[in-house]
């Protein structure tokens, strides 16, 4: 059982602290969804839970070890940004398969992790095409693929959505709350769109100006907003 834990999580650029003592747990199988106006520091969270970015006090956990005593190749963890850079010249399949071989995985592994990848997120009939004769929509799709493959324990999505159309954003959520009860796999999701918090999270954390405003499930946060922060952001009658 794999879930995250934030213990008085702290970052400083140059002397500058951005996130302030933050504290989190995120039980095994969750979807939590960290949301808040631009710069308030999810991308910097995210990237700290991800080992990507130096912590500089406090502590993050994944299934109770602390991520900066384990290698990156073993921290189970995969990230999904929003720029999805694919590779133009490799198909689908290819694009894929990349992380695989990139570690040495036997074809035949790879080979059944991409097909069942593929299935998930309905790609099969698109693994022979190139990125470029996809849609946006498409695109993304192989992105979260190639995280699936990996079979991380912890998903870390950033804003995955935000360079799609209206529709193709609502159609992608549904596939990533379809995806999340597939798997069942712990998933921490970073948006700034209150109603993608509020339609994908198990629990959303609402953070402002590297804090932490509330933390609820998306019927608390309506119904009973701690502040007037939060019942600003999240829309609720107050
Ligand atoms: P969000 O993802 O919520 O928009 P970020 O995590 O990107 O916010 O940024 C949080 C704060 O940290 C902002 O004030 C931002 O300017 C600052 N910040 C982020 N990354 C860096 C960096 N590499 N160097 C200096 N400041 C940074
Ligand atoms: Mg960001």
């Amino acid at each position: 059982m794999v879930g995250m834990a934030l213990r008085n999580v702290r970052k400083s650029f140059g002397g500058l602290e951005v996130i302030h003592g933050v504290n989190l747990e995120v039980p095994s199988g969750e979807l939590v969804v960290f949301v808040g106006p631009s710069g308030c520091g999810k991308s910097t969270l995210l990237r700290m839970i991800a080992g990507l970015e130096d912590i500089s006090g406090g502590d993050v956990l994944i299934g109770g070890q602390m991520v900066n005593e384990v290698p990156p190749s073993g921290r189970g963890i995969a990230m999904v940004f929003q720029s999805y850079a694919l590779y133009p010249h490799m198909s689908v399949y290819d694009n894929i398969a990349f992380g695989l071989r990139n570690i040495r995985t036997p074809e035949p592994e790879v080979a059944r992790r991409v097909s069942e990848a593929a299935r998930i997120l309905q790609l099969e009939p698109l693994l022979q095409r190139l990125p470029r004769a996809l849609s946006g929509g498409q695109r993304q799709r192989v992105a979260i693929g190639r995280a699936i493959v990996r079979e991380p324990k912890v998903f870390l999505f950033d804003e995955p959505l935000s360079n799609l159309d209206a529709a193709l954003r609502a159609q992608t959520r549904i596939e990533i709350a379809r995806l999340h009860q597939t798997l069942g796999a712990t998933m921490i999701y970073v948006t700034h769109d209150q109603i993608e918090a509020m339609t994908l999270a198990d629990r959303v954390v609402v953070l402002n100006g590297g804090r932490i405003e509330q933390v609820g499930t998306p019927l608390d946060l309506y119904d009973r907003p701690d502040n007037v922060f939060v019942a600003g952001f999240i829309g609720s009658p107050r």
